[in-house]
C-alpha cells in the first residue's frame, strides 16, 4: 500500500488573488479555485477569504486531506506559521496564519514564504527532484529565491534567507525597493525590464519591437521582447543576453559561496528560454571556480501554471 494517493490543499496567497487547489502527492492538480485577497482590508479579512476559499474547495470534493500548505509573501518564521510584514499587505505586521487555519480546520498546516514553496514544489514534483541541493529563482514582477540544501529549505536564523533577488551586483547600481542598490531584482524584475526597454528602444529605431508594439511603448512586455528575439531582432536578443549575464554573475557568486551548482529558474521571464539559459551558463562558466565549472546546471522549472498552488501543497508532502 505504499503507492496510496494522498491529497493536500495548496494555498497560494498573492497580493490580489488567493489561488487554492487540491493536489495529489504525485503533483496532479485536481481542482482549483481563486478568490480575491482584499489585502487592503487588512489581515482579518485576508484570513476570512482564505478560510472561505478552503471551505469552498472542501465542499466541492470528497478527498481526505492530509494537510494544508500555504505559500505567502513576506518572512515566515520557520516551523511556526507566523507571517511577518508581507509587502503590499497593509496593517499586517505579524500574523500567525498557521495557528488560525489549524484551529479552524484541525488539519496540519504548513506555511512558508512563496519563493521557498516554489523551491519545495520543484524538489517534490519538478526539476529539483533528482538533486540534493539546488537554488530556485522565480523571475516575475520581483525576483524570488529559495535555497535547498540536502533536500531541505535553508531558512536562516529567522526565516528570511534565500532573497537572491536582493544580491547586489553593482553597488552603485539603480536603487532597489528594498533600500539597497544594484540588486538583481532592480535588473531582472519584469517592471524594471519593461522600463528599461521603453527607455532604450528610442535608440533602436530599427528594432522589430516597434512594429510588435504598434509604436505604443506602453505595450512593451517580456513576452513581446521574447517574440522579437525569436524573429532575430538584434536589440531584443541583446536584452535577453544581458539579463543572462546579470543573473549568471550572481549565480557564479552563489556557486562559489555555497558549492551548489544547480539552478532552477521559473516565473514568466524564464519563458525567454534557451537564449537566456545559454547566456546564464556562459556567464557562470566564466566566473565560477574551476573545480565547480563542469558541474553547473541551469534548468527551467517544471511546474509552470499553478506552480504556486503545487508548491504550497508540496509543503504538506515534503515536511520533515
Ligand atoms: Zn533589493
Amino acid at each position: 500500500m505504499t503507492n496510496k494517493i494522498k491529497y493536500a490543499i495548496g494555498v497560494d496567497l498573492g497580493g490580489t488573488t488567493i489561488k487554492l487547489g487540491i493536489v495529489t502527492n504525485t503533483g496532479r492538480l485536481i481542482k482549483k479555485i481563486s478568490v480575491r485577497t482584499e489585502a487592503e482590508k487588512g489581515p482579518k479579512k485576508v484570513i476570512e477569504n482564505i478560510i472561505s476559499g478552503i471551505n469552498e474547495l472542501n465542499a466541492k470534493s470528497k478527498y481526505k486531506i492530509d494537510g494544508i500548505g500555504i505559500g505567502c509573501p513576506g518572512v515566515v518564521t520557520p516551523g511556526k506559521g507566523i507571517v511577518e510584514n508581507p509587502p503590499n499587505f497593509p496593517g499586517w505586521e505579524k500574523v500567525n496564519i498557521g495557528k488560525i487555519i489549524f484551529q479552524k480546520f484541525k488539519s496540519p498546516v504548513f506555511v512558508d514564504n512563496d519563493a521557498n514553496a516554489a523551491a519545495i514544489g520543484e524538489l517534490t514534483f519538478g526539476s529539483g527532484k533528482k538533486y540534493k541541493s539546488f537554488i530556485m529563482i522565480t523571475l516575475g514582477t520581483g525576483v524570488g529565491g529559495g535555497i535547498v540544501i540536502n533536500k531541505k529549505i535553508y531558512h536562516g536564523d529567522f526565516g528570511a534567507a534565500g532573497e537572491i533577488g536582493h544580491i547586489s551586483i553593482d553597488y552603485k547600481g539603480p536603487k532597489c525597493n528594498c533600500g539597497s542598490y544594484g540588486c538583481i531584482e532592480a535588473y531582472a524584475g519584469s517592471l524594471y525590464l519593461r522600463e528599461r526597454v521603453r527607455t532604450e528602444l528610442k535608440k533602436h529605431p530599427e528594432s522589430k519591437l516597434w512594429k510588435l508594439i504598434n509604436n505604443d511603448l506602453s505595450k512593451v512586455s517580456p513576452r513581446i521582447v521574447q517574440s522579437a528575439a525569436g524573429m532575430g531582432d538584434v536589440y531584443a536578443k541583446s536584452v535577453i543576453d544581458e539579463l543572462g549575464s546579470y543573473l549568471g554573475s550572481a549565480f557564479a557568486s552563489l556557486c562559489n559561496v555555497l558549492d551548489i551548482s544547480v539552478f532552477v529558474i521559473g516565473g514568466g521571464i524564464a519563458g525567454f528560454g534557451k537564449p537566456l539559459f545559454n547566456s546564464i551558463k556562459k556567464t557562470i562558466a566564466g566566473r565560477v571556480m574551476a573545480p565547480i565549472r563542469p558541474r553547473v546546471s541551469v534548468l527551467p522549472a517544471k511546474l509552470k501554471n499553478d506552480a504556486g498552488i503545487k508548491g504550497a501543497s508540496a509543503l504538506v508532502f515534503h515536511h520533515n
